[in-house]
């Protein structure tokens, strides 16, 4: 059994699905099929989601502008115009929930709402795989995927997804199964996501539940790259990768998968190609179990959106651990996400994801015991296997906030 993942980028447009029907039937054998949301669904959905807690009436035209991308794909689709009473009932449950009035907690809100994308994207596409005879069944996540009730980043209960999933996904009368990425539930059914671009992520969770043989994700690159090529000439793509790099460089920043997709693949042996679907053909990038070290290329991954706190004792006293370890408490609860860390006799700084919500309340906290500068706007750059050519380039002309490195690894802080 395979697990194949196709993006929002691989599912945009009727054009797109089409495609992707070519690459399923270029493929025999037992399949479970994980779909994004179509295109910027997602975003559009926040946007939705954002407006409705706050109680702004423009959430409506945000809606009937996803309604009718939609819309629009089921029409070229059908290749007319007609209501897929399946498709309805969904916008029927969003605005259905949009009407009443939001909880206090905009997490659960932004779950309740922000899932609509991938149930809509997998209806529409098992329907019309059915109409064209790609015989398939539609699961609801929800009901497979059991987790927590943190909403936004949910974790999995994997022991009882595992034997939900087993007994979901049985492969006696189907061959090919589409579910949604991205989304799960906790006990009492509601409904959770397990943070952006998740879906990557589902296709590993049930690689792994299931014992797939192998998970390809299709993408609109031609695999994994040395450095994104919309900002960086002459890259290349890397034929293969360790599981471990491919931690470190998904961690860092790299955007073509999701962090949290390889360990559950690594821990089943399970290899992940990350392939072109523009190209289905080629090769792509293969992450599996590599007994030698690599000897790559520099590797360049951009993180933007970050911040930097940088925080000396009031008392001017030496960084303690007691003093660390309260720091990275309090960063906990706020889920921050840390990327660098960097430490000497009496100052501390921590670079970590700019939180959509101001940081305010988090500086007032460490202002009790600390002096805190902090600086946003600045992006996290990553050279793996760097060169001083490499390192050069990149810190030209900018502002370097923090350098750092290892024996493999450069990274800076950047403005
Ligand atoms: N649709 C979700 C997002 O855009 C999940 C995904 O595409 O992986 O974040
Ligand atoms: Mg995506």
């Amino acid at each position: 059994m395979k697990v194949f993942k196709f993006g929002g980028a691989s599912v945009s447009s009727a054009e797109a699905v089409r495609n992707s029907v070519n690459i399923l039937r270029m493929h025999t054998g037992n399949k479970v099929l994980v779909i994004s949301a179509m295109g910027k669904t997602t975003n559009a959905l926040e946007i939705v989601a954002r407006k409705y807690f706050n109680q702004d009436l423009e959430m409506w035209t945000a809606f009937q502008e996803v309604k009718e991308y939609h819309q629009g794909v089921i029409t070229e689709l059908w290749e007319e115009s007609i209501e897929l009473p399946e498709v309805e009932k969904l916008f029927g449950l969003i605005s259905n929930r949009i009407k009443g009035e939001p909880s206090l907690n905009f997490d659960y809100e932004y779950d309740q709402i922000v899932s609509f994308g991938e149930l809509i994207s997998t209806q529409i596409i098992s329907l019309y795989f059915n109409k064209i005879g790609l015989k398939n069944r539609w699961i609801d996540a929800r009901n497979c995927l059991k987790t927590d009730d943190q909403y936004r980043e949910a974790d999995i209960n994997w022991e009882l997804s595992a034997r939900l999933a087993k007994r979901i996904f049985t492969f006696e009368t189907d061959d090919l199964y589409i579910t949604q990425g991205f989304i799960g539930g906790t006990l009492t059914n509601q409904t959770t996501t397990l943070g952006r671009e998740g879906s990557d992520y589902t296709a590993a969770i049930l690689a792994n539940l299931l014992d797939a043989e192998e998970v390809s994700i299709w993408k609109n690159v031609p695999g994994i790259m040395n450095a994104d090529p919309d900002y960086f000439a002459g890259t290349q793509k890397l034929d293969e990768l360790s599981y471990k790099e491919a931690i470190e460089l998904s961690y860092s920043g790299a955007k073509v998968i999701h962090p949290k997709t390889i360990k559950p693949l690594q821990n089943k042996n399970i290899p992940l190609f990350v392939k072109s679907f523009l190209e289905p053909e080629k090769e792509g990038t293969i992450i599996h179990a590599l007994e030698h070290s690599l000897e790559l290329v520099p590797v360049i991954i951009v993180k933007n959106h970050m911040a930097l706190i940088s925080l000396t004792p009031n008392d001017f006293s030496f960084i303690s651990i007691n003093s660390v370890s309260d720091v990275f408490s309090l960063f906990a609860n706020y889920r921050l996400k840390v990327g660098l860390i960097q430490q000497s006799a009496i100052d501390l700084s921590l670079a970590f994801d700019e939180p959509e919500q101001g940081i305010e309340s988090l500086i007032n906290q460490l202002h009790v015991k600390f002096e805190v500068k902090y600086n946003t706007g600045l992006d996290m750059v990553t050279i793996r296997y760097y060169t001083p050519e490499a390192v050069a380039q990149i810190a030209d002309g900018r502002t370097i906030y923090i350098e750092q490195k290892s024996r493999r690894t450069a990274r800076m802080l950047l403005k």
